[in-house]
């Protein structure tokens, strides 16, 4: 898995909801990518203070709102 896939694969990473081998590509990914395991350390941040650290689904406008920040992020980094 790329950064993008991470990205991608982002949001059902958080919310628990990622297939088991999905998940374990991902988290391979985020071992030697510090800017992934930043990116999805403040997205959880940012989401349990959005949602005041109770269990609930990320309203899908805050979700496709923080994949456009991502995207944009992502796109100015060279690879
Ligand atoms: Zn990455």
């Amino acid at each position: 898995m790329n950064c993008k896939g991470v990205i991608r694969e982002l949001s059902n990473y958080i919310d628990g909801d990622l297939d088991p081998i999905v998940k374990q590509e991902l988290e391979r990914h985020l071992e030697h990518c510090e800017d992934c395991t930043m990116i999805v350390d403040q997205t959880k941040k940012s989401i349990e203070i959005l949602c005041d650290s109770k269990p609930v689904e990320l309203p899908t406008d805050v979700r496709s709102r923080l994949h456009d920040g991502l995207r944009q992020k992502l796109g100015k980094e060279p690879t």
